[in-house]
């Protein structure tokens, strides 16, 4: 049987992680670019060196800035999927009308195709948030796939944790929770209507149902991400879910300021990218074919 394997990097920038944790922007001079100018490159070198071809989420508004869009055309360029990850990342894109909805993923699209010659294919929701009316834009706009459900316990505990803590600090924060229905929807890629959902990968019940995501990996250690990637090798598809700032450093890349509040910015840069790249080679060798989320999204019947 035919095992595939996908790696998807979203490329929320600085800016949407001081949002979610309600901070101003009192960021090291250049900090605020840093998942551009400094972590997709690092991706881009480990991908090369694994043979993998990966999908990258793209928010549209990120390119307005020239650097930027050099950066995706090299991404583009690298054999790479690049998809939409909405024009704004407006955390509350699930609430909002249709119209408003189509305007935003329309927009995003546009100036994707524009920087790299094609529309994307596929989308992710903001913050993985989905409701019926954003499901039907998706639809509306023609993608083939979308890849936002992410039903796992422990992420939407410890998102309904986090919120409950920033709230309490007396900061508001910009993320919204979604419903918990997400919970009881499919692990594996499946479809709806036209469009194909591909999920985060989750753990099974015994582990607690926690995500193979690059915040899980780049936080764990040999052992622990060994465990991880076992408890999900039986199944047809597995997707390691990864964010630009995952393989961000905190000192060099000025983002200190931030790490008091993101734990996965603590670890060293070297750490977390050996993390990645035994968890991406763990599946490899287990007989995986890397695949974009593209084409996964083919081969859904
Ligand atoms: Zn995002």
């Amino acid at each position: 049987m035919d095992r595939t394997f996908s790696v998807s990097v979203d490329l929320d920038e600085i800016r949407c992680y001081l949002s979610i944790h309600g901070l101003g922007n009192d960021l090291a001079a250049g900090a605020a670019d840093a998942v551009y100018d400094r972590c997709i490159s690092r991706f881009l070198d480990l991908f090369s060196e694994l043979g993998v071809s990966a999908t990258f989420f793209v928010i549209g508004s990120d390119l307005e800035r020239p650097e930027n869009r050099a950066w995706v055309q090299a991404i583009h360029n690298a054999g790479h999927e690049v998809a939409n990850h909405s024009y704004g990342h407006a955390y509350d894109l699930s609430q909002w009308d249709e119209d408003r909805i189509l305007g935003d993923l329309q927009r995003a699209q546009d100036a994707i195709h524009r920087c790299v010659g094609e529309a994307p294919v596929g989308f992710r929701a903001p913050g993985y948030t989905l409701s019926p009316t954003l499901k039907s834009a998706i639809a509306e706009v023609g993608f083939a796939y979308s890849s936002s459900a992410f039903p796992s316990p422990a992420y939407y505990g410890a998102k309904a944790l986090a919120l409950a803590w920033i709230r309490a600090r007396g900061r508001q924060s910009h993320s919204v929770l979604g419903t918990p229905r997400v919970l009881a929807s499919p692990a594996e890629p499946h479809r709806h209507g036209s469009v194909v959902e591909i999920p985060m990968t989750v753990g099974p019940r015994w582990l607690g149902g926690v995500p193979l995501i690059g915040t899980t990996v780049v936080l764990g250690n040999k052992h622990s991400n060994r465990l991880l990637c076992r408890s999900v090798m039986g199944r047809s598809h597995v997707h390691l879910e990864c964010h630009g700032i995952d393989l961000a450093d905190a000192k060099q890349d000025g983002l200190q300021a931030l790490a008091k509040h993101q734990p996965d910015l603590r670890r060293t840069l070297d750490h977390k990218r050996q993390q990645l790249d035994r968890s991406i080679r763990f599946f490899l060798g287990q007989g995986y074919r890397p695949a974009t989320l593209a084409s996964v999204a083919q081969l859904v019947g």
